[in-house]
C-alpha cells in the first residue's frame, strides 16, 4: 500500500512538468512528461535506499567496491553526462542484476561481479546501465508507468506482499518493484550502442559485451534447472529487466558506428586480484543453504526442506521448490510487526482476512507457534495453504506456508509436517560452525581437467556447469597449464 501512496502522490506533484524533452544522449525527444531532471535527481535519491535494502544491502568489500567505482567512473566521464555524479553500488545479492535508477544510481549485484571474467565484461555491465540512465529510459519508465500503468502496478505490488496468494510465481520469485520492469527492446537496444560507446572511449573492448551476455545464458540455464524449471528465463534474472539477445547486440556494436580502440584493455588479472576471496553464493547474513537444509548463523536457526524440494534464498524470503507444483515460502516477520502481534495465535487466526480454518497452538522443538489452513483460488489455481507461525523470540516470528496443487496435499503431508518439526533454534557452536563459500582464483596445474576441479567444488549439485559459467567455458574444452582460474570454495 505504501508503494501505491507514494506514486499517486508523484503523480500529483509532477502532473504540471513538460511533456517532452530533449534526449541527452540521443538528442531526440522523448516522454518523460512527469519529470524533470530535479524530479530524477530527487526521485533516485529516494529510491536508493530502497532498492538497496531490498536486494539484501550493500555488499562490504572495499577492493570490489572501489574498483568498481573507478571503472564506473572512467565510462560516466566519456558518457553523455560526463557531469553528471554517478553512483555505483554493489549489492549484497547472489543473483545475477544490475539496475540504473534517474539521477545516476547505478547498482550491480555481488553475483554479477563474481560471473564476470575480465574487467572488460563488468565495464560493459556498468556502461549499458549508465546508457539507461543518459538516455533517460528510467525517466521515461516512470512516466509511461505512471501515466498508464497505476493499478498494474499497484496490483503487482500488493501480491508481492507475504499475504493472500495472488500471482504464485511472483510471490515465490522477486518483488515487482517500479525500477524491477523490463525495458523495451528499443531501449535495450539504444543502453548496448551506448554501452559500447562508453566502452570504446574508456579504451575497452566491446566484445565483453557478448562474452559477457554468454555467461549469463549459461547461469540463467543453471538457475533455472536447480528449480526444477524448463530452460527459460526466471523472473529475478538480468534477462528479464534488461531483455537482449546475442544477435541484439552484435547489432549494437555495428549500430554505433565506432572504431575499435587500440590494444583495447581486458583486464583479466586484475579482475581476478580483485575478486579473489569475496563471497560466493548466499551471505551469512541472509542465511545459507546447504543441501536441504537452511540455516541461519546470524539469527541462529535452521529448518530442513522433504527431499526434491530445492530450496533459493533470496534477500527478501526464502523459497524451496518441490514435485508437482508444491512451494514451501519462508520469512520473518517484519519487526514492528512482530511487536504488535502479542500473540502467534492471534496472528494465524487474522491471517489473509481470517481466511484459514482449524487453527491451533503448537509447540516446535520448546517455541510457540500456531497453525491454520485453507484452501484458496489463486492466478495458478486452486491451492491448499498451510500457514505456520513460530515465535522464535520476542521479536522474531517466522513464518513458513506451504502451498500445495490438492490433488498433491494429502501425499505430501507426511514430509511437510517434518519440515514444521524441522525448525529449531542453533547454539552459539553450532551458528559459529556455519561457513559462507568464498570465490578462490587459483592457478590450473598441468593435467587438471575442469571436471576435477568442479568435484573439489563443497557444491551438492550443478559443480562443473557452475565451473564452467564462472570461467566462461564450454562443456569440453580444456585447461592450459598457468591459466588462472575461479573455484568456488569455504
Ligand atoms: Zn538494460
Amino acid at each position: 500500500m505504501q508503494n501505491l501512496l507514494r506514486l499517486s502522490a508523484l503523480l500529483s506533484l509532477l502532473a504540471l512538468a513538460a511533456a517532452c524533452s530533449t534526449n541527452p544522449a540521443t538528442g531526440e525527444q522523448s516522454f518523460t512528461a512527469f519529470m524533470s531532471e530535479a524530479d530524477e535527481a530527487r526521485v533516485g535519491a529516494e529510491e536508493h535506499p530502497k532498492l538497496v535494502k531490498e536486494s539484501g544491502g550493500e555488499y562490504k568489500f572495499p577492493q570490489v567496491q572501489t574498483y568498481v567505482d573507478w571503472v564506473g567512473e572512467k565510462l560516466a566521464k566519456v558518457s553523455d553526462l560526463p557531469d553528471l555524479k554517478f553512483k555505483f553500488t554493489v549489492l549484497d545479492d547472489a543473483r545475477i542484476n544490475a539496475y540504473a535508477l534517474p539521477g545516476g544510481y547505478v547498482h550491480i549485484t555481488r553475483g554479477l561481479v563474481a560471473l564476470a571474467e575480465n574487467e572488460a565484461e563488468m565495464a560493459g555491465v556498468l556502461a549499458h546501465e549508465i546508457g539507461h540512465v543518459t538516455a533517460r529510459h528510467t525517466a521515461q519508465r516512470y512516466s509511461a508507468a505512471m501515466a498508464t500503468n497505476l493499478g498494474l502496478l499497484g496490483a503487482s505490488i500488493l501480491g508481492s506482499v507475504f499475504g493472500v496468494p495472488g500471482d504464485i510465481n511472483r510471490l515465490a520469485g522477486q518483488v515487482g518493484q517500479i525500477y524491477l520492469q523490463s525495458y523495451s527492446r528499443e531501449q535495450e537496444l539504444e543502453a548496448d550502442m551506448l554501452a559500447v560507446r562508453y566502452m570504446t572511449r574508456a579504451g575497452y573492448d566491446p566484445q565483453a559485451l557478448e562474452s559477457f551476455f554468454r555467461k549469463m545464458a549459461q547461469h540463467t540455464s543453471i538457475s533455472q534447472r536447480v528449480r526444477g524449471l524448463p530452460d527459460t528465463d526466471p523472473a529475478d534474472n538480468i534477462m528479464s529487466t534488461h531483455p537482449r539477445t546475442a544477435d541484439r547486440i552484435a547489432q549494437a556494436i555495428r549500430l554505433s558506428n565506432v572504431a575499435k580502440a587500440d590494444n583495447a584493455r581486458l583486464g583479466r588479472d586484475d579482475y581476478l586480484d580483485r575478486i579473489n576471496g569475496m563471497l560466493w553464493g548466499d551471505s551469512p547474513e541472509q542465511g545459507v543453504v546447504n543441501g536441504r537444509t537452511f540455516e541461519h548463523a546470524d539469527l541462529k536457526f535452521r529448518f530442513e526442506v522433504p527431499p526434491g524440494f530445492t530450496i533459493i534464498n533470496t534477500p527478501t524470503q526464502v523459497s524451496a521448490h518441490g514435485p508437482g507444483k508444491a512451494i514451501i515460502l519462508f520469512n520473518m516477520l517484519r519487526k514492528q510487526e512482530a511487536q504488535r502481534l502479542g500473540d502467534v495465535r492471534t496472528y494465524v487466526t487474522s491471517w489473509a482476512g481470517g481466511r484459514l480454518t482449524n487453527v491451533e497452538r503448537l509447540t516446535i522443538n520448546g517455541l510457540n507457534a500456531a497453525t491454520g489452513a485453507a484452501r484458496l483460488d489463486t492466478s495458478e489455481g486452486s491451492r491448499d495453504v498451510r500457514l505456520v507461525a513460530i515465535q522464535a523470540s520476542g521479536e522474531h516470528v517466522y513464518r513458513l506456508l506451504f502451498l500445495t496443487p490438492p490433488h498433491a496435499t494429502q501425499s505430501l503431508g507426511e514430509d511437510l509436517r517434518r519440515t514444521t518439526y524441522s525448525f529449531r533454534r542453533l547454539s552459539d557452536a553450532e551458528a559459529r560452525a556455519i561457513q559462507p563459500l568464498k570465490l578462490r582464483v587459483v592457478t590450473a596445474a598441468a593435467g587438471d581437467t575442469p571436471e576435477d576441479l568442479a568435484s573439489r567444488m563443497p557444491l551438492e549439485k550443478f559443480g562443473l556447469d557452475w565451473f564452467l559459467a564462472l570461467n566462461g567455458l564450454s562443456p569440453g574444452e580444456r585447461l592450459k597449464a598457468g591459466e588462472r582460474i575461479k573455484i568456488v570454495a569455504r
